[in-house]
């Protein structure tokens, strides 16, 4: 018997409590949001380690985000202290990097290896579609990107998948012969794609039996949370992974993705523990499969099934809420949700005239909260699209509501972080190609495409690296100015590279990475060139990169002992989800794709619309708008305490004003759940809150917006109808002005309210969707929907 202490169970329920203590090879915890799923997790972790079942070392965590893997591990420390030391908590990609580095040179690869984001792939892609003319087939750069990802989280390779392709259609051919030079690309730069991590981990595994062996005796305890996302790459991971070690010859056969196994081995296999709730699915459209949970009784036999039904996040308003809604996917396990917390308040919901309206509504409800005691980090506001961040930013500084952006500011996907990294890169892996076409006119030296393909050739000719040439500079044939440029580079690489990988075999300085980098930019000329520009977004730049420098010291700070390889390998993996900044003390700003295993005491649904929530996109798609419903659900089960829906009637984006439709997801939470401080209804027999609307547009090009703040209190001016969901129903566009009838022609003068005066160029379409192409004096062309711009003939 084991006996596991009893304060790790204090509080849990008895459901919970079988989770964490249970014992045996299978085990698959179903729960709904908020059920405690990776509470149970962390907790079955510590107990292992409590009742000494485990060493440290045998237990493999996988988290969906680095972040999650963090809290993770920290959580387990406050239970069981250092004991804790050297468990594996990680993503999925996290730790197939760590086993590929410790064993790529079973397969060709050396241990620095890169890893290419999909920026990086994406431009390698972009190279072999040009080279083989394949855009004559109709297949762009994206669509054989997207293609070769989902391949690879299937598990085809080149080969396999040309054996099974139809060899007549000559797209497909050609679609073969980018993906197997891609693939050779790779292979030659010493690099594997965000994919490959997964997929050559599985291979490996396969083809080198004594190898999986020594991971599947190590690790004895493997335990997955957010199992529903899993795709069917990292689900032969895990399959690999629990196989009883010695079983060598692997499944004997694959039947309807059924795996048949080998006689029976002597030694165990390892416990697999997983976590997931099939009504959060949210990555499908990254090849994530929910059958990996449903099937997951067929695949493990015996295994043990637990049910957690009980939440203890929300209150049972938001619960009702989420549980409405899901109800309408159909083909689910009906699961109900409930909590003892009691009803809470009613679900706020709200309407704006536009997305600047709907912002502003969002930073005055923060600040009540907030002089309400709910402190700022504990508050949330989600949006489907990165795009609609924007206008929440502008009213927010404008507001002074501190906040910020998780997983938008794409900082290691600017052009100077980029260059940075590629320098790093061409020292750490000098087979990389790649990375050295990126540096080797940045800053400019003269160097162009004829010399890149004279370096390229003569490596080619020599069967040396592309790096390795620029060593040779007086062989290649070129001017002495350009010959002076390639050497110079050369030299500078070898001091960085003598500073960051010494040849001794000693370890480097911790701060080796830091001052490598600065010896980088700085030798390099980058720095310099930056200074010289009078373009102030290179300020910018040089910000950024000592950003960059200074996240380099303090991953020297954290990992003594990290080499290079280790700093790139982190800032590879650097998901939506981690934020580089510490966001206590402000409002976190993030996607719905983002929020998944988060909570906050308020939430902030924004922009649920039609075509944003469900998304345009899914419409079309199988199984779409039943994604877009879970990724409502994950949205509105973050909520704590307080929850708010929030839309707009009309949304400018991309220059372009258009009508906004409140979501069907609007629709489907009763109505006695929800508290409308302005419902569409309202604003459509509203006609005298009209200059409040054009204040709210003023407001957004600028003009003394948020001002003295009087009258906008919403609550107020505004009583709240019964709620006037019927309207929803009836999907009547909701109008803020008409301007149907309006007689335009080129040539006419008009006024719009925030861009001031021009001339129409030009009138195309009809009826409801005539537009007007308009050169304003101020701003340039626009186009704009006539029938609801808020435009005045002159
Ligand atoms: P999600 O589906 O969103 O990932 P989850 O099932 O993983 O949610 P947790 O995040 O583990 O749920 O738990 C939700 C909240 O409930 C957390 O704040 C957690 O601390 C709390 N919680 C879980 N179990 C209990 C319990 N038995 N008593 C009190 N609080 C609990
Ligand atoms: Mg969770």
């Amino acid at each position: 018997g084991t006996r596991v202490d009893e304060d790790l169970l204090a509080g849990l329920n008895p459901e919970q409590r079988e989770a964490v203590t249970y014992r045996g090879q299978a085990l698959l915890i179903v729960a709904g949001a908020g059920s405690g799923k990776t509470s149970v997790l962390t907790r079955r972790i510590a107990s292992l380690l409590r009742n000494k079942e485990a060493w440290p070392s045998q237990i493999l965590a996988i988290t969906f985000t680095n972040k999650a893997a963090g809290e993770m591990r920290e959580r387990v420390h406050q239970l069981v202290g250092d004991r804790s030391q050297g468990m594996w908590i990680s993503t999925f990609h996290s730790a197939c990097v760590r086993i590929l580095r410790r064993e790529a040179e079973q397969f060709g690869f050396t241990r620095s290896f890169t890893i290419y984001d999909s920026g990086d792939s994406r431009a390698l892609v972009k190279r072999l579609v040009k080279e083989h003319e394949a855009d004559a087939y109709g297949l762009t750069p994206s669509a054989v990107q997207g293609k070769i990802s989902k391949l690879k989280n299937e598990l085809a390779d080149a080969e396999s998948y040309a054996r099974s392709a139809n060899m007549n259609d000559p797209a497909e051919r050609v679609f073969c012969d980018v993906f197997g030079a891609y693939q050779r690309e790779l292979q030659r730069a010493n690099a594997f794609d965000f994919d490959d991590l997964i997929a050559q981990t599985v291979y490996l595994f396969r083809a080198f039996p004594q190898v999986a062996d020594v991971y599947r005796r190590r690790f004895r305890h493997i335990l997955v949370d957010e199992y529903q996302d899993t795709n069917h790459s990292q689900y032969a991971l895990i399959h690999e992974l629990t196989r009883p070690p010695g079983s060598d010859g692997g499944p004997i056969a694959e039947s309807g993705g059924m795996m048949i196994f080998d006689a029976p081995a002597t030694e165990e296999a390892a416990s697999l523990t997983v976590v997931g709730d099939s009504d959060q699915s949210i990555y499908a459209f990254r090849g994530a499969d929910i059958r990996n949970i449903s099937e997951f009784e067929r695949d493990f036999p015996g295994a043990k099934v637990v049910l957690l039904e009980q939440n203890y996040r929300s209150t049972q308003n938001i619960l009702s809420a989420a549980n409405a809604v899901i109800s309408h996917n159909f083909d689910r396990k009906d699961k109900r949700l409930w909590t003892d917390v009691g009803a809470g308040e009613k679900i706020v919901g709200f309407t704006g005239y536009s997305q600047h309206d709907e912002a502003q509504f969002v930073a005055d409800e923060i600040e009540v909260l907030h002089k309400g005691g709910v402190p700022y980090d504990q508050m949330a506001v989600f949006y489907r699209t990165n795009s609609q961040s924007r206008a929440l930013e502008e009213i927010f500084i404008r507001a002074a509501v501190p906040y910020k952006i998780m997983g938008g500011t794409k900082f290691y996907e600017r052009a100077e972080i980029k260059d940075a990294l590629a320098y790093l890169v061409a020292v750490a892996n000098p087979a990389d190609e790649m990375a050295m076409r990126r540096i080797i006119n940045k800053p400019r030296r003269g160097i162009g495409d004829v010399t890149i393909e004279t370096i390229s050739r003569y490596a080619a000719d020599e069967q040396i690296t592309f790096r390795d040439a620029l060593g040779n500079a007086s062989d290649l044939g070129v001017g002495p100015k350009i010959q002076a440029a390639i050497a110079h580079l050369d030299a500078v690489l070898a001091e960085a590279s003598d500073l960051m990988l010494p040849a001794s075999g000693e370890l480097p300085p911790p701060t080796a990475v830091a001052e490598g980098l600065q010896l980088l930019l700085t030798k390099s000329g980058y720095y310099d060139a930056l200074r010289a520009s009078r373009d102030p977004q290179d300020e910018a730049r040089i910000e950024n990169l000592d950003e960059l420098v200074a996240v380099a010291r303090e991953f020297a700070r954290n990992n003594p002992e990290g080499t290079i390889v280790d700093f790139l390998t982190e800032v590879a993996l650097v998901s939506d989800a981690d934020d580089l900044e510490d966001a206590s003390g402000s409002v976190s700003l993030m996607t719905m794709h983002t929020a998944k295993g988060l909570e906050y005491d308020a939430v902030f649904l924004t922009g649920v619309e039609e075509d944003l929530i469900p998304h345009r996109i899914s419409a079309g798609e199988p199984g779409g708008p039943q994604e877009e419903r879970r990724l409502f659900y994950v949205g509105v089960t973050r909520a704590r305490k307080r929850l708010y829906l929030t839309l707009a009637m009309t949304r400018a984006q991309f220059g372009e004003v258009s009508v906004a439709m409140p979501s069907r997801f609007l629709q489907e939470i009763p109505s006695e759940l929800l508290d409308w401080r302005q419902s569409p209804g309202d604003v459509n027999s509203r006609g005298g809150t009209q200059s409040r609307a054009l204040n709210a547009r003023r407001g957004s090009a600028g003009s003394g917006f948020g001002g003295s703040g009087s009258g906008r209190r919403y609550g107020d001016d505004l009583v709240p109808k019964s709620t006037s969901l019927e309207k929803f129903a009836n999907r009547v566009p909701a109008k803020v002005r008409d301007n149907g009838d309006m007689e335009l022609a080129p040539g006419d003068r008009i006024r719009h309210d925030d861009f001031g005066e021009g001339r129409i160029d030009a009138i195309t379409g009809e009826g409801a969707k005539r537009v007007a192409h308009v050169r304003f004096e101020k701003v340039g062309m626009k186009k704009l929907l006539v029938k609801i711009a808020p435009i005045a003939k002159l």
